[in-house]
């Protein structure tokens, strides 16, 4: 019997665990804030095409850490979504 199992044995385990969870997380993607870099001050409401995109299917506004907006401009950005849906311009929630 020469059964020489090799793909089986378990790596050592004490080394192998920090480099594995090192392995296994995404690198990093910059995220830059959209309106900053287009110099954009004031987010328009009107603007509905540019809204849509940090407003998810279910018509929940994405967050700063998902989308790489910064602060400033996600909490205007969150009221020119609020006020783009009274006007109608965007939904509540998906239908
Ligand atoms: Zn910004």
């Amino acid at each position: 019997m020469e059964k020489d199992n090799k793909k089986f044995t378990p790596a050592s385990k004490e080394s192998g665990a920090d480099e594995k969870f090192k392995k296994n997380r995404r690198p990093a993607k910059r995220k830059v804030c959209e309106f900053c870099e287009k110099g954009i001050a004031e987010i328009d409401y009107k603007d509905v095409q540019r809204l849509r995109r940090y407003v998810t299917e279910k018509g929940k506004i994405v967050s700063a850490r998902t989308s790489g907006t910064c602060a400033r401009h996600q909490r205007e950005l969150t009221v020119a979504i609020k006020r783009a849906r009274n006007m109608a311009l965007l939904a509540f929630k998906a239908e």
